[in-house]
């Protein structure tokens, strides 16, 4: 019997099982879809080769690209931008690492305090989450980014708009600022030369400016897979989770295994208490069944999957509150075309933001040509010039609203892809309890009945779309202030990028799934720690700092609460994922 099972090795699984390996726990960490352990040889950073979601080698999907993608049923007009895989989404992610917003906490007494969400605040306060930050940010680590052009033309709008600079890690009001990224900081060559050869490890460390943050970061060339620049999980936890015993004292490495899809969670009554003791999983490549027993189960399969294996699963569901409750920022997006190069394609995907407490939002975001005219296409607001859906939304839009298609495409395109900065416009959005993960009547495959997502993008809260307008109108002002000659808002068509709190934590019995330990209110030794936990949205900032944050804070309880330890966070010093004990033990693994 294991000490503990994780299911799911994205942005919150390996968090869990790195932090409990490092205790000397038996971890085991299964992944439904492929390890790329040896990423250089297969990704090529051509954007369809990557990102194509039915046969992109980032989809959400199996190892097998001959195989189909793995299939959800849509209610709406919408992409759900998932992967699978050891690293899962953020493999495509941009390390953006900012904290919540304060506001969103129990103990949050602001002057702007009524302007969040707050019927589904965290059941604790802000500054019991600090050091689980300060913890993950020296971990990754977390650093201020390094920028260029399309930073400087970004900051130069926002200061001509009126925003002020914003230069702590804690943000309580509208401002700018460099974004804190799980990224390495440019080093020796990199930043300084575009010539291949000079960027090889050890040359160059860190951030190579390459451009290709969301094809998976595969630079600097040469470097052991821990000292990669972007800590997506495949390239920070992970490496630490499964060499714990080289650099923990009293660590054990957690056992990996990938293309290993969960299809149940097994439970006993024990006390009268509904308790897990073990999954079954399905080798993807074999079709064989696994089943393994443990102390602890740990769901941590991204916001669309656990409702669905929950419910595959036959467990409890009294307060109908499983899969509810599901936030995806109501993404939008505000293009801007300007007369000359600002560089947009070169550096981090994104290094510059800004934040609107209790509102969202805004990242400035590097562009990429099929990217680009996805978003000038994946419009909620009918066809530009053609007809509107009834939502065409009026004023300073000046009827820049809408998919763009045929030649004016053609003609926006042809601007250059340096000449645009799109902005991607988080919203701070309500927990609804009709935007859900509920089973699909549709056949279903080799993993059980499939997932059909419901995201009401015409019926939210009256709080979520003002929120949205305010945001998107923010980003044209600042867009315009920087020097934008046309500005085009999508009014986006459901993109759901960042999903959180389907199987949400909360103070009330009445409309969350987790208690405040992250613990299943109706299953014991069962946990959740991925962006399903998360109370709420955060109040509008990127989630995956602070999902890795409660993922560390509910391994602590884990430890404590079946294992008889000792929390470590407030006494301990983190060792850094770069750490060189964690690169010598992956060269003897020929890793
Ligand atoms: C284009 C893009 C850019 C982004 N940029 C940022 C950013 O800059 N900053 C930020 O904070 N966030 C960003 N995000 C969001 C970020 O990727 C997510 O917040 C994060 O990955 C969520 O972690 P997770 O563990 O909840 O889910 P995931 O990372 O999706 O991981 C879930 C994993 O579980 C596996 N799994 C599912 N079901 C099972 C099962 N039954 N058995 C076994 N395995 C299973 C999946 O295959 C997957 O690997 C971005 C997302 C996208 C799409």
């Amino acid at each position: 019997m294991r000490d503990v099972i994780v299911i799911g090795a994205g942005g919150g699984g390996p968090t869990t099982a790195k932090e409990l390996a490092a205790q000397g726990l038996d971890v085991m960490l299964l992944e439904g879809g492929p390890r790329n352990a040896h990423p250089r040889s297969r990704w090529s950073t051509f954007e369809n080769d990557s990102s194509n979601p039915l046969i992109g080698y980032l989809r959400f999907g199996p190892s097998d690209r001959s195989q189909p993608a793995w299939f959800r049923e849509h209610a709406q007009n919408s992409f759900v931008w998932q992967l699978s895989g050891v690293g899962g989404s953020t493999q495509i992610y941009v390390g953006n690492s900012p904290r919540a917003y304060p506001g969103v906490f129990a103990d949050y007494d602001g002057p702007d305090r009524n302007k969040y969400d707050v019927a589904h605040r965290f059941p604790f306060g802000y500054s019991e989450m600090v050091p689980y930050y300060e913890w993950v940010e020296a971990t990754l680590p977390v650093q201020t980014a390094a920028m260029g052009t399309k930073e400087e033309v970004w900051f130069n709008g926002c200061a001509a708009a009126g925003l002020p600079l914003q230069t702590t890690k804690t943000t309580k009001e509208e401002s700018y600022r460099p974004q804190e990224n799980a990224i390495l900081q440019p080093g020796g060559n990199a930043g300084r030369t575009s010539d291949p050869n000079l960027l090889a490890h050890p040359l160059a460390t860190g951030c190579t400016f390459c451009g290709h943050c969301p094809h998976g970061c595969i630079r600097p060339i040469d470097a052991p897979r821990n000292l990669i620049a972007k800590r997506s999980t495949d390239n920070s936890y992970v490496p630490m989770a499964i060499t714990a015993e080289a650099w923990a004292r009293g660590g054990r490495p957690a056992t990996l295994i990938a293309d290993a899809f969960v299809t149940k969670i097994h439970t006993e009554s024990v006390h009268g208490r509904t308790t897990a003791t073990g999954v079954t999983w399905r080798d993807n490549r074999t079709g064989e069944h696994h089943r393994e027993d443990a102390k602890v189960v740990v769901m941590a399969g991204g916001c669309i999957e656990n409702p669905r294996l929950w419910f595959n699963s036959g467990l409890p569901n009294p307060n109908d509150w499983v899969g509810r409750g599901l936030t995806d920022h109501f993404l939008d997006a505000v293009t801007g075309v300007f007369p000359h190069s600002i560089k947009s394609t070169q550096g981090a995907g994104s290094a510059a933001r800004a934040d609107f407490p209790g509102r969202g939002a805004h990242l400035s975001v590097q562009s990429a040509p099929s990217l680009q005219a996805f978003l000038f296409n994946a419009s909620d607001s009918g066809i530009r010039g053609h007809y509107t859906n009834g939502r065409g939304i009026p004023g300073q839009w000046d009827g820049l609203t809408g998919r763009t298609v045929g030649p004016d495409l053609k003609d926006l395109m042809m601007s250059g892809i340096d000449h645009f900065m799109w902005v991607a416009v988080l919203t701070d959005d309500d927990v609804e309890a009709q935007n859900r993960v509920v089973l699909s009547g549709l056949p279903g495959d080799a993993h059980g009945p499939v997932p059909k997502v419901i995201v009401q993008s015409r019926k939210r809260s009256a709080r979520t779309v003002a929120n949205r307008d305010y945001v998107s109108g923010w980003a044209a002002k600042i867009l315009r202030a920087a020097g934008a000659h046309t500005v085009i808002r999508q009014d986006a068509m459901s993109i759901p990028l960042h999903v959180q709190s389907s199987m949400r934590m909360g103070h009330s019995a009445e409309d969350s799934v987790l208690d405040a330990d992250g613990q299943a209110r109706w299953v014991d030794r069962l946990f959740i720690t991925d962006n399903s936990a998360l109370p709420n949205a955060l109040g509008g900032p990127n989630p995956t700092l602070s999902t890795q944050a409660l993922a560390t804070r509910t391994a602590e309880r884990i430890f404590q609460l079946y294992f008889g330890g000792d929390p470590w966070v407030r006494t301990e010093v983190p060792v850094v994922s770069t750490d060189p004990r964690i690169s010598a033990r992956l060269a003897q693994l020929g890793l």
